[in-house]
């Protein structure tokens, strides 16, 4: 059964007219590996902390400033979220089609909150916490192309033909801000799209997205802003002492114009000075070291890195399964290819080279998980090709062969077809990205040994379920398993609302 909402009644809760206060029980175990008698040994004690949660109820007014506001992401997810503010249906060769958040975890997944008369209830992810309403957002951006997004729906051709007739009128009007330009930082064959870029010194560069965010906050009238990179994946910056390692290194090479300050990373200094969340939505090293220091020194929320949409989206549930079941993947072989702008600008060797990497960590927690299958240190063969191919457009192929030795030196082999329809999967997670890191720049929280309420890391490690290599604070485990990322920020807001972790034991009927 399938119920709206539900307040949570308990001692441990405390709903205010301006905050949900929630009393939490942690339970955890402490790890001990001593030498008893002379041989090492792991003792592990399980161990309660006791945390306060309070999260603050009064949802903001959002602005989002997509940064490559006008490329194939940008203008669906624009289209997509004004077609549900207008309630816009349209004729598709099947059916009449009504606009929906299919693929966004906050809008269109849901929650099991308990048992009633023998049945499971569940309720909307977004009915555990006050979250904005995407509808309410007010869009903007950047793009290094002049076309408006009415156009720009148009050159995507990712929406059907009867929709974007309806939505042309409400999109004409709305037109990027310039872009900051470097044509060394993206492949030449953007070159073209490049008519409308904001000119002079990197300084001076920087100094102009501070003034449109400040002027979009103003015109817009919104409490808070949120800012995405959904431009094209840059190539990695190289990551130099002296040059972008420390944040007093980095402000400096700024100041000299230093070649090598990417794109991305202006835009993401640019937020952090001005307080504003920074997501990035491609692969390339956005956050250099200097610039994840400066989020730290500043507590300016940062997270990423490139949108975990499709292929990998199936790798990190698909390993997690074969390694869960005690199978050994050996070879994971990933061809994928593509024909919208995103595939023509990764046909240039060293932008491939960004999502390259950003494609190939993502199975190492699961292989590193089990010590059976694997020796220390050993690892899949995992190959990642793409190419580009135009006649697909935004209709990507991810072509995957996964090779396991299963019982007694027996093989097994997956193959698949996914044909991932890219924008319309990177859209909703879009949404999810900014909807979330808004949500958590509202909690507050403390362990009773602190004393004091502090906000999240400003790495955001809650956004890992939707990003393919989740950026996480230095010293930290990466998770990439999509089962526990999930798990982890599902549990983390239930834990606001002082509801214990969803553990699937349903003791009650055993
Ligand atoms: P796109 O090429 O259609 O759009 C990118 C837009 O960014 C273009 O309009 C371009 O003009 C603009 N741009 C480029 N550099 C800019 C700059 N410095 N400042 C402002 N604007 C700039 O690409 P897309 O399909 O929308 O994908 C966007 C990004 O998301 C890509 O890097 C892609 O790798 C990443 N990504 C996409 C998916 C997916 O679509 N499923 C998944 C993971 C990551």
């Amino acid at each position: 059964m399938f119920i709206e909402s539900f307040k949570v009644e308990s001692p441990n809760v405390k709903y205010t007219e301006n905050e949900i206060h929630s009393v939490y029980d942690y339970q955890t175990t402490e790890l001990v590996h001593e030498n008893k008698n002379g041989a090492f040994q792991w003792t592990v004690k399980p161990k309660t902390v006791k945390y306060e949660f309070k999260t603050d109820t009064h949802v903001p007014k959002l602005g989002v400033m997509l940064v490559g506001w006008g490329g194939n992401n940008g203008s669906t997810l624009t289209a997509g979220v004004i077609a549900n503010r207008e309630g816009i249906s349209w004729a598709t060769k099947e059916k009449v089609q009504q606009a929906n958040y299919f693929g966004s975890l906050t809008q269109a997944s849901s929650i099991r909150v308990g048992s009633f008369n023998g049945e499971e209830i569940y309720a909307p992810f977004k009915s555990l916490l006050p979250m904005v309403n995407p509808e309410e957002i007010v869009f903007g951006g950047w793009d290094i192309s002049d076309m408006n997004l009415a156009d720009a729906m148009a050159r995507a051709k990712v929406l059907d033909i009867d929709l974007q007739k309806q939505l042309r009128p409400l999109m004409e009007h709305m037109v990027p801000l310039p872009g900051i330009f470097d044509p060394d930082f993206i492949a030449a064959n953007q070159g073209s799209r490049a008519n409308h870029v904001i000119k002079g010194t990197k300084k001076q560069q920087l100094e102009q997205v501070i003034k449109d965010i400040r002027e979009f906050k103003e015109k817009n009238k919104v409490d808070k802003v949120v800012v995405l990179w959904t431009a094209n994946t840059e190539r990695y910056s190289n990551v130099v002492v002296g040059l972008n390692d420390t944040t007093e290194n980095l402000m400096s090479s700024l100041e000299k114009d230093e070649a090598e300050i990417s794109p991305s990373t202006l835009y993401a200094i640019a937020c952090v000075l001005e307080n504003v969340p920074f997501i990035n939505g491609s692969p390339q090293n956005t956050f250099v070291p200097g610039l994840i220091e400066l989020a730290i020194e500043r507590n300016c929320l940062i997270g990423g890195d490139d949108f975990k949409s499709g292929q990998t989206k199936m790798k990190s549930v698909l390993v997690d399964f074969l390694v869960g079941a005690g199978i050994k993947p050996t070879s994971i072989v990933s061809y994928n290819h593509l024909g919208n702008n995103d595939g023509m600008n990764l046909s240039a060797p060293q932008t491939f080279r960004s999502k390259e990497i950003s494609k190939s960590n993502v199975v190492d927690d699961m292989v590193g998980s089990n010590g059976i299958l694997y020796e220390p240190g050993e690892h899949p063969d995992h190959v990642v090709v793409i190419k580009y191919v135009p006649y697909v457009g935004d209709s990507k192929r991810a072509m995957d062969e996964y090779t396991s030795e299963i019982f007694m030196g027996g093989k097994n082999t997956i193959v698949m077809h996914n044909t991932c329809e890219d924008s319309l999967l990177a859209a909703p997670i879009i949404l999810d990205l900014v909807l979330l890191a808004e949500l958590t720049t509202r909690i507050q929280f403390m362990a009773e040994t602190e004393g004091k309420f502090h906000s999240f890391h400003p790495v955001a490690t809650l956004l890992s379920y939707l990003s393919k290599a989740p950026l996480v604070p230095p010293g930290t485990p990466v998770v990439n398993a999509l089962s526990k990322q999930r798990a982890m920020l599902e549990n983390i807001l239930r834990a606001c609302v002082g509801l214990a972790p969803e553990n699937n034991m349903i003791l009650e009927y055993k």
